[in-house]
């Protein structure tokens, strides 16, 4: 027992010892390593793959540049130690005294701190070259312009020496070296052959090309700052070199310059697949925009059939109330001159007709109805169903053959539509009319008409019989006429119907005749004569009555050209509506162009506005007068009095002549004020160098008063009416 626990005391104190020179020694053992193969701390870049890189796996240092000098510094008893540079520039790094040596130097530079280097042995010839936009030529070498990267300093400033006249900039990195060349700053960029043969891989550099007829060589070898232990080191390194084999450094250069080691970026790839992902992309854009076309025409059509539901009654595909109340302002407004009617059309007793002929038959009778009103119906018309048997329509109105034919067509049928199918029941048809005011095409309120039309059709109802009522008989009645006037007028214009009187002009004072105003007369054959107050607006809102003017003015110069021939020269006035100068924006030139066909001289025609016209467009109104005038007309304000702003115009209009309506004044007031306002615009036209004429002179006293105070000149019944042509022709002046 005692001998085994003495052998293991024995064990334990081995164990001891054998630990504690594992200790100390093994850190000696270390030291003494280390003393023997002294390790060099070298500074190398790294971006210039195949000479300095990391590799990717070891993230080491590796390359050309690293296996020569790894393989001198072993054979000089050292062991390399590759560390990458921190500085961008080899002339910084050489003050940097954590590296034994930098990598590469062409040959021994100065530092940035202005100290000298020392540098090895070559450790290799490397070619470089310099590099191109494809096709592009290049100058003289002594007058190129180089582009570097940084961290070759060493090797321009020996470049520099070599040709004095090039100039050689510097760059950070060889992407910012090509940036330079393909802005043309630089002709061309230079670097050893070795990392071009890896740069130009990248696919982006396709356009830049080595240029072959310009080759450099230049030396590859490790670099310090001058010292006696840097001389030391670089002569045994230079051993080191000097026993490499060239074999050996071949070997070198090819293993790296056979590798494909570019490694294709993310970026490369876009490049290369750029133009197909443009196209790819300008496709599916191509595609995205033809799906959302399709779908926007789906959904407007959608959307339009929609519309067209809302709008239509799905039974008999009239308007529906809201379709109605759409066409109807849309009509309206494009056909702001059509004389319009809505009616309101309901059946009496439908509900005992449904009940007893049958659904299906009310439906027939309904879709009867609106297929027989639709074929009568025109382009600017329109019919509704609001609701069951109530059916409203907007028509244009017009003679008795337009009622006769609604009468006929759609009416009497209807009312007999179930006796002409062999059944006993005479259907009753109740409307209420509402005809169109102008203020109705003012402030369009589609609603309000229906309810006027309703309420209409509401007193037929009421009263327990059917036919036909009248929200607005007097309106009515004077649309009708209207109607009438303008569908007649093209006729009447053709015929004697339309015909030109003169009312004579006066000169109070001698008595004599000195003109006359021409009055547009029509005797229609069913109406009889109808007053200018009744035609004239009538023709207006029609847009025709420069038609009728212009058979007036002609008719007048003819008359003038006859009196002119009998020897009998006269002077007559016509009047001009405010429309025909918007009709007609040369007026002056038609009425020039109208004497010299009758040969009449302008002095026999007087122009007559009327007042109220130059307070409406007093521009064109203004211009228009001063034209005529210097065509020799001669221009007067008709109807003077009758405006507003009269006397403020005064000055600003010029016209020879002013009439003045002494009806207007007759309605002011008192006699009395009416004179005083009178006298006090005589007096005014007077003293503005204008002549002025009196019209509408029915008493003698207003003729004596008018003489009185200096208005001389007078036209009214007290002296003549309007007179035919003939009569007008016989009278002696
Ligand atoms: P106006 O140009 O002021 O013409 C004068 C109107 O007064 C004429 O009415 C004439 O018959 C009427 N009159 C003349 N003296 C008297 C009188 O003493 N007492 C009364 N109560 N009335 C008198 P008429 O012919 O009915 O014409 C009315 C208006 O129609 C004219 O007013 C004129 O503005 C327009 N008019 C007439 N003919 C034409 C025409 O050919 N072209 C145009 N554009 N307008 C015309
Ligand atoms: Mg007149
Ligand atoms: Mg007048």
């Amino acid at each position: 027992m005692q001998k085994k626990a003495g052998f293991y005391l024995i064990l334990r104190a081995f164990e001891a010892v054998v630990l504690v020179l594992v200790l100390v020694l093994i850190p000696l053992f270390g030291m003494l390593g280390r003393a023997s193969g002294e390790e060099l701390i070298i500074g190398v870049p790294t971006d210039r793959c195949p000479v300095f890189y990391i590799d990717e796996d070891t993230e080491e240092i590796i390359g050309i540049g690293v296996d020569l000098m790894a393989e001198a510094a072993q054979n000089a008893g050292y062991t390399a130690a590759f560390v990458p540079l921190k500085e961008s520039n080899l002339k910084d790094a050489l003050d940097n005294p954590e590296y034994d040596l930098i990598m590469p130097f062409g040959s021994a530079v100065e530092s940035s701190a202005g100290h000298y280097s020392i540098v090895t042995a070559n450790l290799t010839q490397t070619p470089f070259v310099l590099v191109t936009k494809n096709n592009h030529v290049l100058p003289p070498m002594n007058s190129l312009h180089i582009g570097m990267i940084k961290s070759l300093g060493g090797a321009a400033e020996t470049i520099e020496t070599l040709y004095p006249g090039m100039d050689i900039y510097m760059f950070d990195t060889m992407d910012d070296c090509v940036e330079a060349l393909r802005a043309g700053e630089v002709d061309a960029l230079l670097h050893n052959s070795y990392v071009w043969s890896y740069v130009l891989q990248k696919p982006s550099y396709s356009d830049l090309s080595i240029e072959a007829a310009a080759m450099f060589s230049m030396d590859f070898r490790a670099g310090t700052l001058d010292s006696v232990e840097a001389r030391k080191l670089v002569r045994r390194l230079n051993e080191g070199i000097d026993s490499i084999p060239e074999t050996k450094k071949q070997a070198i250069v090819l293993d790296y310059t056979n590798r494909r080691l570019y490694k294709k970026t993310i970026v490369d790839t876009i490049y290369e697949i750029g133009p197909l992902l443009l196209a790819i992309a300008v496709f599916f854009s191509l595609i995205i925009v033809i799906i959302v076309m399709r779908l926007r025409y789906v959904h407007l059509e959608n959307e339009k059939k929609i519309q067209k539901m809302i709008d239509h009654d799905p039974l008999t595909g009239a308007l529906s109330h809201d379709g109605f109340v759409k066409e109807v302002k849309k009509l309206l407004m494009e056909h702001p001159d059509i004389p319009y009617m809505i009616s309101f059309n309901n059946i009496r007793d439908f509900k005992f007709i449904n009940d007893t002929m049958g659904r299906n038959a009310a439906d027939e009778m309904l879709n009867f109805w609106i297929s027989r009103s639709l074929e009568i119906l025109s382009e600017e018309e329109a019919i509704g169903r609001l609701e069951s048997d109530h059916f409203v329509v907007l028509r244009k109105i017009g003679g008795s053959e337009k009622m006769a034919l609604d009468e006929q067509h759609v009416f009497e049928p209807l009312r007999n539509f179930f006796i002409d199918r062999g059944k006993d029941l005479k259907v009753r048809i109740c409307s209420g009319i509402y005809v169109l005011m102008p203020s109705d095409y003012q402030q369009i309120d589609v609603e309000v008409m229906l309810d006027k039309a309703r309420m209409a059709e509401k007193k037929v109802h009421d009263s327990k019989k059917d036919g036909y009522e009248f929200y607005n008989p007097v309106q009515w009645e004077k649309s009708k006429r209207t109607a009438y006037i303008i569908s007649r007028f093209p006729v009447a214009l053709r015929s004697k119907e339309l015909q030109v009187w003169y009312q004579p002009q006066v000169d109070y004072i001698s008595g004599k005749i000195i003109g006359a105003e021409a009055l547009c007369r029509w005797k229609d054959e069913q109406l009889g004569f109808i007053s200018p107050a009744e035609f004239i607006p009538a023709l207006e809102e029609a847009g025709l009555i420069y038609d009728m003017d212009c058979f007036v003015w002609n008719r007048v110069c003819q008359d003038l050209a006859l009196w002119n021939k009998m020897g009998k020269k006269r002077k007559i006035s016509v009047n001009l509506s405010r429309v025909d100068i918007q009709k007609n924006r040369e007026l002056p030139v038609y009425f020039s162009d109208l004497i010299s066909k009758y040969d009449l001289t302008a002095d026999q025609l007087c122009i007559e506005i009327t007042e109220t016209s130059y307070v409406e467009d007093p521009d064109l109104l203004i211009s228009t007068t001063y034209k005529l005038r210097s065509y020799g007309f001669q221009v007067e304000m008709d109807d003077f009095g009758s405006g507003y702003s009269s006397l403020n115009m005064l000055k600003e209009v010029p016209v020879d002549r002013i009439k003045l309506d002494i009806r207007f004044l007759a309605n002011i007031g008192n006699r009395r004020m009416g004179d005083i306002i009178l006298k006090h615009i005589i007096m005014m036209v007077r003293d503005l160098g204008m002549e002025i004429i009196a019209e509408g002179v029915e008493e003698k006293e207003q003729a004596e008063y008018l003489k009185e105070i200096g208005c001389t000149e007078m036209q009214g019944f007290l002296f003549y009416k309007a007179l035919p042509e003939n009569e007008f022709t016989a009278l002696k002046f």
